[in-house]
């Protein structure tokens, strides 16, 4: 099979960079090796932001009606290649095709909002402040920001972010995950045949060379983050130390409470789609299942039945429910905390270790292969339950009572979504207004916000003020400027040295 070199896109154009390092790119589904990806080195980074900054005068001063034009053409290309861009992902990620669809729909929601520019960047404007004096405000652009993007979704968690700078008016360099680097460049390429100058999007390659280049970088002006935990911290810290604004998203451990009065079929479901789903790797995934009073009893049997009955084969085939795990280091972190929750005493009622990897498809015997894995009377000390696993294992817990359930999602240091399933509206509401979380699910287990309101955990789920997209990205991506504006008739005579106020 021949292997791809997958390199830079700067100015308008595929870059092959100076840099001689590169990194090995996976099919996660047979183990094959892909492709090469290129790993930039400080010269590399140092010509993209070149490139972005060059490009920025003209672009911020064109009208955002024209550069709304130019995401509506970018829009309408993006569609025409929504399934090409989805077998990108499942190529590399090894998600399932149908869930890759999923993934570049939720990002075209974002490209869809960032249209509305115009409407969005409109400031206000206040007549007559003093006599013959009037104040506005209006957003300006930054200048050159990055987004620094993680491996589970390199098409949708991308897009939270360069569609909203590049129509406010920014020029960009992304850094997607080298784990699964194609999709971001043939998302430069339909940007440029949108119409968009060269300059304005850029991606480079890399690990963290790049990305320390890319903080310290005086001509970066913000840095968006999406990643694990203490990544993110470090952009934060960093990043702000080099006089940026940041926004870095982290890790999660996601619970769903299911409360007694649940539909137990509807909640199972959901357990079972939100747990399983792209492998359990996204930040929205259910890893914890809070279980209140009887409920266990009720639910267990089935969801042990639907766990070992999940159809666990190739992405590219449509009945698949989960794929392949990204890497076999992945892998074997993910089978590491299985064993270490054996050995904390947790009851493993489902171990996806056992799992064979050739009733996966043809060719499959060598990829990164694992089952569903379900734990029961999982406890708070337990590291399976402290930390992020980010695979496909569940934990269930027992609590006695809505207190409790709501106690011990609050004591997690995490607190990026979290989901409840009840008939009952006070505990829906009680839920919603207690809980210590960024994202909450009413009897829906994933609530990932539309395009037009904004994602964002709380806690060591999100570093910084701003959350993702929605009028926040808005705002992460633009200044405002305030503007007090006379005329010479409205001016008196003499000098003034008292604070002006209103007359
Ligand atoms: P990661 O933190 O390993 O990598 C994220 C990005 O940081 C990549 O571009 C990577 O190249 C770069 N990076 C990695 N190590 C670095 C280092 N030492 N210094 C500088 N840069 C470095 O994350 P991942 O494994 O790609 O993605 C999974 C993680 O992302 C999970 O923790 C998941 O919860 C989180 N995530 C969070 C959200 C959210 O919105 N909160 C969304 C998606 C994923």
């Amino acid at each position: 099979m021949t292997q791809a070199h997958i390199v830079h896109y700067i100015n308008g154009a595929v870059a092959n960079g100076s840099s001689t390092r590169t990194q090995p790119v996976y099919n996660p589904a047979t183990g094959a090796v892909t492709g090469n990806v290129s790993l930039a080195n400080v010269a590399d980074v140092n010509a993209a932001v070149a490139a972005a900054q060059k490009a920025f005068p003209a672009w911020a001063d064109t009208p955002p009606l024209r550069r709304a034009r130019v995401m509506f053409k970018f829009l309408e290309l993006i569609n025409q290649n929504k399934d090409k861009l989805a077998h990108m992902i499942t190529a590399e990620h090894g998600k399932v095709f149908t869930d890759a669809q999923g993934e570049v729909s939720r990002g075209i929601d974002i490209v869809e909002f960032a249209t509305g520019i115009p409407q969005l960047l409109k400031g206000d404007f206040t007549d007559q402040v003093s006599t013959g004096i009037d104040n506005w405000t209006l957003r300006q652009p930054l200048g050159v920001v990055a987004g620094i993007t993680p491996f589970n979704f390199p098409v949708m968690v991308p897009a939270w972010m360069f569609p909203v700078a590049i129509a406010a008016g920014n020029t960009f360099v992304l850094k997607p995950s080298p784990i699964d680097p194609t999709p971001a460049l043939f998302m430069a390429e339909l940007l440029k045949q949108a119409g968009l100058p060269d300059g304005v999007f850029n991606v480079v390659q890399g690990d963290k060379e790049a990305v320390d280049a890319l903080l310290v970088h005086p001509d970066v002006k913000a840095i968006s983050f999406v990643g694990s935990t203490p990544i993110a911290n470090y952009i934060y810290e960093t990043g702000a130390h080099h006089g940026k604004r940041v926004q870095a998203l982290g890790g999660a451990k996601n619970h769903m409470v299911v409360m007694p009065d649940a539909d137990i079929d509807q909640a199972v479901d959901a357990l079972i789609g939100a747990a399983y789903g792209s492998a359990g790797e996204r930040c929205m995934a259910i890893s914890v299942a809070v279980l209140v009073g009887d409920v266990a009893d009720r639910l267990m049997p089935k969801l042990i039945e639907r766990t070992k009955s999940l159809k666990v084969l190739n992405g590219e085939n449509l009945a698949a429910e989960m794929g392949p795990i990204v890497t076999d280091t992945a892998h074997k972190r993910i089978t590491g905390y299985i064993a270490q929750g054996v050995q904390e005493g947790a009851h493993l009622l489902v171990d996806g270790r056992n799992f064979d990897a050739s009733t996966a498809g043809e060719g499959c015997k060598d990829g990164f292969w694992m089952g569903g894995t379900l734990f029961d009377n999982v406890t708070p000390d337990m590291r399976i339950y402290k930390e992020e696993i980010f695979g496909p294992v569940l934990s269930c817990m027992r609590v006695a009572d809505f207190a409790q359930a709501v106690e011990l999602i609050n004591a997690h240091e995490f607190g990026n979504g979290v989901s409840c399933f009840t008939r009952d509206g006070n505990v829906a509401r009680e839920f919603s207004r207690r809980i210590q979380v960024g994202m909450v699910g009413i009897n829906v287990p994933i609530p990932v916000p539309m395009a037009w309101h904004g994602f964002g955990g709380w806690k060591k789920s999100l570093f910084g003020d701003m959350h993702a997209y929605g009028e926040e990205g808005v705002r992460f991506y633009t200044k405002q400027k305030s503007i007090m504006q006379r005329w010479p008739e409205s001016i008196d005579k003499g000098a003034e040295f008292v604070m002006p106020t209103s007359k």
